[in-house]
């Protein structure tokens, strides 16, 4: 029987390439997503992986969400911490609300998903968590001192949880992409991107979320069995870590 992946913000971006990525190597996925609809429509017709949405913030609507997905596709063997978002500003500038926003979505949800599934996959013994960071975590940035924050603390937390479970066969990775070549970097006009931002990767282009995908895909496989509380750094050498 093909084993079950869940992917959070699997329908667009680095995570619909992450979800494609396990489909065609094998697995059963399942892809989540918080409100837009229509590119969950446009996701779902053009792969067929059945999408489902919840806000992963909020720990009740995960619960019944993980639910219906392990009821619908079968129980999670792969958890992939992939949805996020950015409210960016200067920290004498920052709202508590643009705080939380961050926080509740790319720290909380993390918390939320892995603890769904985490009695399921020791239960089993056999489970892997895949949690996309950043390298804004790893290094901070100017103007996202919530989104740095979140985004460190799913290292630490991945670490923690890697130690507790570890002897269940189960591991527990970060990957931290730099800049990766998805629409809204590629929004970015070409001056600046060319002026400002190539020059800080040394491997001098974007990264592709494909590339993203495949370090999700091999964390996710038997190959990778003795790799746990690592964290791989996808980012053209801008950041080493
Ligand atoms: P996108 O904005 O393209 O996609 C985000 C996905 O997360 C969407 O599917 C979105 O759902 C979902 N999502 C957002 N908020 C929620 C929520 N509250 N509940 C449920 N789902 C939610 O993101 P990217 O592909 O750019 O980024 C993916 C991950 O990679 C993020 O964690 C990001 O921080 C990280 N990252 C991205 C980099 C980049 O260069 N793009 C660089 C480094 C890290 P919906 O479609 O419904 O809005």
């Amino acid at each position: 029987m093909a084993r079950v992946a869940l992917v959070t913000g699997g329908t667009r971006g680095i995570g619909a390439a992450i979800s494609t990525a396990l489909k065609e190597a094998g697995y059963d996925v399942a892809a989540t997503y918080g409100g837009n609809d229509e590119a969950a429509k446009k996701f779902k017709e053009a792969t067929g992986i059945p999408v489902y949405r919840f806000d992963v913030g909020d720990g009740e609507a995960v619960n019944a969400g993980v639910a219906q997905i392990v009821g619908e596709v079968g129980p999670i063997d792969v958890l992939v911490n992939n949805a996020g978002i950015t409210r960016d500003g200067t920290l004498h500038r920052m709202s508590a609300d643009k705080w939380h926003d961050v926080i509740r979505t790319n720290l909380d949800s993390v918390f939320h998903l892995t603890r769904a599934v985490i009695e399921g996959m020791r239960e089993r013994g056999w489970g892997r968590i895949v949690t996309i960071s950043s390298i804004n975590g790893q290094k901070g940035q100017f103007g996202q001192a919530n989104y740095s924050a979140a985004k460190a603390g799913v290292i630490g937390f991945s670490k923690a949880v890697a130690q507790e479970n570890a002897a269940k066969g189960i591991t527990v990775n970060v990957v931290a992409p730099g800049y990766i070549g998805t629409e809204m970097v590629r929004a970015v006009p070409e001056d600046v991107l060319n002026a400002k931002i190539l020059p800080l990767i040394p491997v001098g282009r974007l990264g592709e979320p494909e590339e993203v995908a495949r370090c999700v895909a091999f964390l996710a496989s038997d190959d990778a069995g003795f790799i746990t509380g690592s964290t791989i750094s996808a980012n053209g050498g801008q950041y080493m870590a």
